[in-house]
Parts: structure tokens; sequence; C-alpha cells
């Protein structure tokens, strides 16, 4: 095993180093100004595989706010909260094909429900159904079940917060358009801070790593056999980050990478490359969770890095689930 992963990082480590170059092409996201800090050369990874093994290479370290990934999380707290029907009855899970903080399907007449939970309509509707009358206390079920998955308890970064929360024109758009159209489930402003808040959760990639790994595996902690999401729940959320996780870009990564991902405007890239039966040889490919870091985007919003790096190693060990 050991030797095993030494190889393996050994291949990771060269790949990195050949798509970091592929930076430059992208911009760092700019309209949440504190976001415009980070580093646009800056591109890690980390893989953790369900034997164990573990792979990090190039900037693996850097902290960063975990931003549209967030939607995942609040989307899964609450269904374990609500039930899965109360939730599928208030938001669909089709894709929009628009930009992720699209206002224009919200006017299409006789519209029942937003498109899917993982664009800022309707994960700004799934925020107002948390339980609890303070943002702080809508957050605790998401903060017990991250620190559930990864042995401790991550933090907001207060300045990314405060920069969202001060230039969040059109996500306010966004929150009166719905309060107006009926779609909230309770107060406009505690929702959007709340909201704000669970995007300024800060993480790093063996965090993403280690969420995509128990989400591959169906909502178990491969590790002690623990179910920590519902398998029904973690399915859906798989099924949703495949069709629209990563924004209007979601049927081309289907496409040629074809793992379930979701991308957030930090530069983060959270997939759950779920378990297949493999050729012996390649015992790590057992199922994985990839956690990605390369705030460069490209015009959609997604790491254009992480997206290069994360086709390339589904191509090389065939992890895609078509
Ligand atoms: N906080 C960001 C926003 O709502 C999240 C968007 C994203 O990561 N795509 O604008």
């Amino acid at each position: 095993t050991e030797q095993t992963e030494e190889w393996l990082q050994s291949y990771v480590e060269d790949w990195v180093s050949f798509y970091q170059k592929h930076t430059s092409d992208g911009k760092v996201a700019s309209y949440i100004p504190v976001l415009q800090e980070a580093d646009p050369d800056d591109l890690g990874i980390s893989i953790i595989g369900k034997n164990g093994i573990s792979i990090r290479a190039g900037d693996s370290d850097i902290p960063f706010t975990i931003q549209s990934i967030s939607k995942v999380l609040s989307f899964i707290v609450a269904c374990m909260e609500r039930g899965v029907s109360y939730m599928l009855d208030r938001v669909d899970v089709e894709p929009a094909g628009e930009a992720f903080n699209s206002i224009m399907h919200l006017e299409m007449k006789q519209l029942k429900k937003p498109f899917n939970p993982l664009i800022n309509a309707g994960a700004i509707t799934v925020t107002s159904i948390l339980e609890g009358r303070t943002s702080d206390e809508r957050l605790r079920p998401m903060f017990d079940l991250l620190e559930k998955m990864l042995g401790y308890r991550p933090k907001i970064n207060v300045d990314v917060y405060e920069s969202e929360r001060d230039s969040s024109m059109r996500n306010r758009a966004i929150g009166y358009y719905l309060l107006e159209i009926g779609f909230l489930e309770s107060d406009l402003n505690i929702t959007l801070e709340t909201y704000f808040k669970q995007c300024s959760i800060e993480a790093t990639v063996d965090d993403l790593a280690r969420i995509g790994l128990i989400l591959a595996n169906d909502g178990v902690n491969p590790d002690t056999d623990e179910e920590i999401i519902p398998r029904q729940v973690a399915r859906i959320a798989k099924a949703l980050m495949l069709t629209c996780g990563m924004y209007d870009a979601s049927g081309k990564f289907a496409t040629y990478v074809g793992i379930p991902a979701k991308s957030g405007v930090s530069g983060g890239i959270i997939a759950a490359a779920p378990p297949r039966v493999r050729d012996e040889d390649l015992p790590f490919l057992e199922g994985c969770g990839i956690g990605v870091y390369g705030p460069a985007l490209d015009d959609r919003g997604n790491s254009i890095a992480g997206i290069r790096l994360l086709r390339h190693i589904a191509k090389q060990w065939d992890l895609s689930i078509f």
C-alpha cells in the first residue's frame, strides 16, 4: 500500500505542476472583494481512497472558503431535518442552464419552485427552510455534521463573510424576488445572513476529499462504518452534483470527467468518485473523494486548472461513473 501511495503520489505531483501552468487563462473571483486577494497561481489537490490511501500534491495546505460547495451541505442538512419529500416539494432537481446567480429564471411564469438547490435561488430557498431562529442556530447542525466527517469543527472566515455580506446586491435581489413569489419559508435577512456565513466556512482540500469520500460511499464513513448521511440523501446529493454541480458547465463536466462534483467561486471543487469493480493492481481506485483548490476561474466561475486536473485524473484512472 505504501508503495502504491508513493507511486500514485509522484504521478499526481507531475500532473499538478503541469496544470499549474494553466491557471493564467483564468481570473480570481472579484465580485466578493476579499476573494480577490487569492493567488491565481495556486493549485492543490487531495485524494482520499476508501482503503485509506491518501495523496496530496501542490498547494494543498491553503485554507479557502467553500462558497457554493456549502449548497450541497445545506441541502443535505435540510433533508435530514425535514425529510426528502418535504424538500423536493420546495426545490426542484433540474439543471437551470443559467449562471449560478441568475435571476432571470425566477421570472418564468408558473414557476413552482427554484430549479435546483445548487444555484443561488435554490440554495437561498433551502437555507430559509433550515431550523433555528438565528443564523448561528441554523448553522449548528451543519457544523455538527462537518465535525462528524472531519474530526474537527471548521470556522467561518469573518473577513470573507463580511465582504460578501457588504457586496451582496445580487443575492439580496434574488432574496427579495424569492420573497415576493412566496418561496421563502422564513425571514429574508436571517436567511441571507445564514447563507453568507455558510459560504464563508473555511476548509482545505483534505476536508473536501474527506467529505467527497463519504458521499462516494453513500454517506457512510468507510473508516468507522458509521452512516453519517442517510443513503438516500447522499445519493440525491450526488445526482444533483452531477447534473447541476458545475453550474452551466455541468453537462461538459459530466461528459469529460464524469464524476459528481461541486465547485465554488473561491476555486474549490469537491468530487465524489463512487467505488466500481476494479483491476486488482489498482486498489486505490475503489471509491475516493477528491478536493481541489485553484482560485483562477473560467467565465462560468469554475476553477480552470482544477477542472483540467480532474479531467486528466479521471481519464488516467478511469474514474467516470459512466
Ligand atoms: N457566496 C457566493 C455567492 O452566492 C457563492 C457562489 C459560488 O460559489 N458560485 O455569490
